[in-house]
């Protein structure tokens, strides 16, 4: 029998199951390299994981990539993968000097950055609101040339860290302050955590719903795999609490996302792998991206809305792409399953978590295929625009979309994160 693929996941918190099952499906096994946050128990159990190989891959990342080389030499391993945002840079760069599938070094210093991606659209004639690069903090004025609402950010931000909504020009300068701060505080920077490239992003407040797009990129061809609704996020903060899919859009709609998301990727540059896009429907009907991300969407969670509402088995198509294969679905038309729906239950005021109330419901409840807590009682969770990670995350799937919407309404009334009393 030939030998099972093995693939280097990198910084895939082992707590989020999605790609770890994937691998398992696929019958890859995983050598993970665990998230400076993850635990070795945890990591250890986490499906087709044959191997912890771990890298101080912020603090060292020369030393990180010798001690995988070497381990590439000791057995060679058929590919290596990204499991976060941070990562994106270093295993590009890894995948390059083994001789791998992957990202160009360009390209994901170009996804890392926002700054970057809004140029890339420009020159490309895609869809970009208006914006200024800042390049300290007393360079806000910059920024007053824009037309108002717009919405400041970190350079290489994610998971909406550091993210607001201004809406007239005298709140301005404190909010880029409060931005830079948070840049400061969490090291969005360069991906080795130096920070040389650490910068803020004002942009026009693009109007209109949100939706996301994930795909699958082989040898530069793109497919959209899906396309989920995340609905309004007015902000002045923009955390992600709800995304079904698949969304419920005329089809000339869903065309022009795909037409914009298939531009972004040539326009970047990024011609193998997975890609998490998102996108402002201006007016309800134009899309515009906000951002590329070349990984897998929601710690892996947005596998599961493609995976039933389209039937491609995302993440596995990835980890194959990523081990130089062809994706099943570039030969084999899938088959949707339904609806589904991913609910992150929002920080609220923040503070140390007792609990969550509610859950034991939504445990026993058949829509619901995933419970997944990244956070224990006693965590201290920040409030936004801050972040220090989700308390918990429902995945269900539905038989129509509108059952899918009276779910999330549901969890919404009796979800809740309990604090600690403030002493
Ligand atoms: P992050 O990498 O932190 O996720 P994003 O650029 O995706 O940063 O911004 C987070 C969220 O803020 C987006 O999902 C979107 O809801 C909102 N947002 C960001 N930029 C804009 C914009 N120009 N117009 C409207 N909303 C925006
Ligand atoms: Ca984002």
């Amino acid at each position: 029998m030939p030998q099972r693929p093995k693939l280097v996941l990198v910084g895939q918190l082992s707590v989020y199951p999605w790609v770890f099952e994937a691998a398992e499906r696929a019958g890859i096994d995983l050598i993970l390299v665990p998230r400076g946050d993850d635990t070795v128990e945890s990591a250890e159990r986490a499906d087709a994981v044959v191997e912890l190989l771990p890298l101080d891959i912020d603090g060292d990342p020369e030393g990180a990539l010798s001690a995988l080389a070497d381990r590439y030499r000791r057995e060679p391993f058929g590919g290596i993968m990204a499991g976060n945002e941070r990562v994106v840079p270093f295993v590009a760069r890894a995948a390059r000097e083994l001789g791998l599938t992957g990202l160009t070094e360009d390209a994901a210093a170009v996804v890392r950055d926002k700054r970057s991606m809004r140029r890339r659209l420009r020159e490309a004639g895609l869809g970009v609101p208006g914006f200024v690069v800042i390049k300290e903090p007393d360079g806000w004025s910059d920024a007053l040339t824009l037309r108002f609402p717009v919405v400041v950010k970190p350079a290489n931000g994610h998971s909406s860290l550091g993210v607001i909504r201004v809406d007239d020009r005298d709140s301005l300068e404190q909010a880029v302050a409060r931005t830079w701060k948070l840049i400061e505080a969490h090291h969005l920077g360069a991906a080795d955590g130096s920070d040389p490239d650490a910068g803020v992003l004002v942009e026009e407040y693009l109007d209109g719903p949100e939706v996301s797009a994930e795909s699958l990129v082989h040898h530069g061809q793109v497919r959209v795999c899906g396309i989920s609704w995340k609905g309004e996020l007015t902000g002045p903060y923009f955390e992600e609490t709800t995304l079904r899919a698949p969304a419920q859009l005329p089809a000339e709609v869903l065309a022009a996302i795909e037409a914009e998301v298939v531009g972004a990727h040539h326009a970047f540059g990024v011609t193998e792998g997975t890609t998490h896009t998102e996108l402002r429907l201006v007016g309800g009907v134009r899309p515009v991206l906000v951002e590329m991300g070349a990984r897998i969407g929601g710690g892996g969670f947005m596998h599961c809305l493609v995976h039933v509402g389209s039937g491609i088995d995302l993440a596995a198509e990835a980890l194959r792409i990523h081990l130089g294969r062809e994706p099943l679905c570039w030969r084999q038309e899938p088959v949707p399953a339904g609806h589904a729906a991913a609910y992150q239950v929002s920080v609220g005021r923040g503070g140390r978590m007792k609990r969550i109330r509610g859950l034991d419901a939504v445990r026993v409840d058949p829509r619901v295929d995933y419970v997944v807590e990244p956070v224990s009682p006693g965590d201290l969770l920040l409030p936004y625009p801050d972040f220090s990670g989700y308390p918990v995350m429902v995945i269900s799937r539905h038989e129509s979309d509108a059952e899918a919407e009276e779910y999330r309404a549901h969890l919404a009334r009796t979800l809740h994160v309990e604090y600690e009393e403030q002493g």
